[in-house]
């Protein structure tokens, strides 16, 4: 399954957008609250059986950031290795490609 380049999350799309390890630290995520617009960025430079993880990983913080829910990042983390884990194992969601 594709990585889709956009997601719907409530009425807005986000957008997801590829990075090289070269260019930033890895994959992320950001918020802008005045725009109320997200970014997603996955890294395109990691192997393909992280990119699912990671974007679910990215949509928690994101998510996070959003609702202003302040969890600590070992928190973001276990809710994202179990949702993961839960639409992977049940076939929800496919593991994803660039
Ligand atoms: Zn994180």
């Amino acid at each position: 399954m594709k990585i889709p380049k956009r997601i719907k999350y409530g009425y807005k799309n986000l957008n997801v957008s590829f990075i090289h390890s070269s260019d930033n630290q890895g994959s992320s995520a950001s918020y802008n609250s005045w725009t109320d617009k997200i970014k997603i960025s996955i890294d395109a430079d990691k192997a393909k059986c992280h990119y699912t993880s990671d974007l679910i990983h990215e949509l928690v913080e994101a998510i996070n950031r959003r609702r202003e829910l302040n969890l600590p990042h070992w928190q973001i983390q276990a809710l994202a290795e179990d949702i993961t884990d839960i639409l992977v194992l049940n076939k929800f969601m496919e593991t994803l490609e660039p």
